[in-house]
């Protein structure tokens, strides 16, 4: 099988940018990272010159709900109620490819109906179906009363039931313990758990007990699975801690202590703030948002500092949010919250995959899968580069080229 060469690029490894560089992919793998002068091309590789062009990793897409399509809060629960499952199924892929398209080779779930992330999961595998890797993430925990628990008693509909929900409500340690090891079942990598509401919910909602989250982590954990909680205040984020839950979806009220906290814990924390861009002026006001964006320039930039392992992604699918625009939740941070752009395309690399548990993701460097981009332009300097399908010049997923504007040349000089 013929390797594929870029040559002439400028590098941004996950890590570092490392200035000029030339690659070497070799089946689904980065084979060679460095000059060609030591490692000439052979007669067969297919060379791309991408000189004036950015090569970086394929970006993660750290939070996401393939079958949210369109979505008005707050009833996003009726995500499944308006269609049935095949239909949901079909707008899922579409929105895969379209994830993949815009650069993000990796997708971790962060709640799906009908099983959905397992069945994409395992027909892109297959070959079936063009979308990013998947982390699976199954029903959306959460205890009766809770803000996702919202249809009247006198509806008779039960988000566990199979016509129910998004849902998997639950109360007590036991039947949290059945319904994780349900998902388990159905061959989930993530649970999704809403120990309160808040960021896009009611935040006056029912809370869950320590022995519900408790539960729910041990018994993923037996299970081989991790646990993300939407979180967003800081006793029930130091609640989760206290658990073991591995991710924190949110975490507004970050501050010093709970960014010591994360980081001796090792969480890994999605700030998601694009939602409430987007939704400003139609679920809070402009003035809310300001200050919400006020408190998280500061808090961000202290955890950053701190070495909290911040990572990218959103609720993609709300009708403010398309599939395929998740670049813009990078630019907002650094255009908008002010933080370096190195850092920010960390979160959405080297950050990502390590959420992701893929160790050999996430880098430029030889051994890593071969899941690359190259821009045209480059994003540390310009990071809504990364917005533009247009400069989208290439994208490649385990060595697999799956969109590209560039044509591989021939008598190409290398510098
Ligand atoms: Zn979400």
């Amino acid at each position: 099988m013929a390797r594929i060469v870029f040559c002439n690029g400028n590098v941004f490894d996950g890590i570092d940018p490392i200035g000029r560089a030339d690659i070497i992919v070799e089946g689904d793998r980065v084979a060679y990272v460095g000059s060609l002068a030591a490692e000439p091309p052979r007669a067969d590789d297919c060379v791309y010159d991408v000189a004036g062009k950015t090569v970086m990793p394929g970006m993660v897409a750290g939070h996401g709900h393939f079958s949210f399509h369109d979505l008005t809060l707050p009833r996003i629960m009726d995500a499944d109620m308006q269609h049935p499952p095949a239909y949901m199924g079909v707008v899922a892929a579409r929105n895969a490819q379209r994830t993949l398209e815009a650069g993000f080779t990796t997708y971790v779930g962060a709640g799906s109906v009908h099983n959905l992330d397992v069945v994409l999961r395992n027909l892109i595998a297959d070959g079936l179906v063009l979308g990013p890797r998947i982390v699976a993430c199954g029903r959306d925990f959460a205890p009766t009363g809770h803000a996702l628990d919202y249809k009247p008693e006198h509806w008779n509909v039960r988000p566990q039931t199979p016509t129910g929900s998004l849902g998997a409500l639950c109360d007590g340690p036991d039947e949290f313990r059945r319904e994780v090891r349900r998902e388990a079942k159905r061959g989930v990598e993530m649970i999704k758990l809403y120990p309160e509401g808040g960021h896009g919910l009611p935040s006056r909602t029912v809370r869950l007990s320590h022995a519900e989250i408790a539960t729910v982590v041990e018994t993923a954990a037996l299970c081989g699975l991790r646990v993300r909680c939407h979180a967003y205040s800081k006793p029930v984020i130091k609640q989760c801690l206290a658990a073991g839950v591995a991710i924190i979806d949110h975490g507004d009220h970050l501050d010093e202590e709970l960014a010591a906290l994360f980081v001796e814990h090792g969480t890994y924390v999605l700030p998601s703030l694009y939602l409430a861009k987007m939704t400003a002026g139609v679920y809070h006001s402009q003035a809310d948002c300001d200050a919400w964006f006020d408190y998280a320039r500061k808090s961000l930039a202290m955890g950053i500092a701190m070495g909290v392992k911040f990572v990218a992604g959103d609720d993609f699918g709300l009708l403010e949010l398309p599939h395929g625009d998740n670049a813009r939740e990078l630019s907002l941070y650094v255009e908008e919250l002010d933080l370096p752009a190195r850092e920010v395309l960390r979160w959405a690399t080297s950050n990502g995959a390590a959420m992701a548990a893929i160790p050999d993701l996430g880098r430029i460097a030889a051994g890593y899968l071969a899941d690359l981009l190259v821009i045209d332009g480059d994003p540390l300097a310009q990071i809504a580069a990364l917005t533009d399908a247009q400069r989208i010049a290439m994208v490649m997923k385990g060595g697999d080229i799956v969109k590209s504007t560039l044509a591989a040349a021939s008598g190409v000089s290398f510098r």
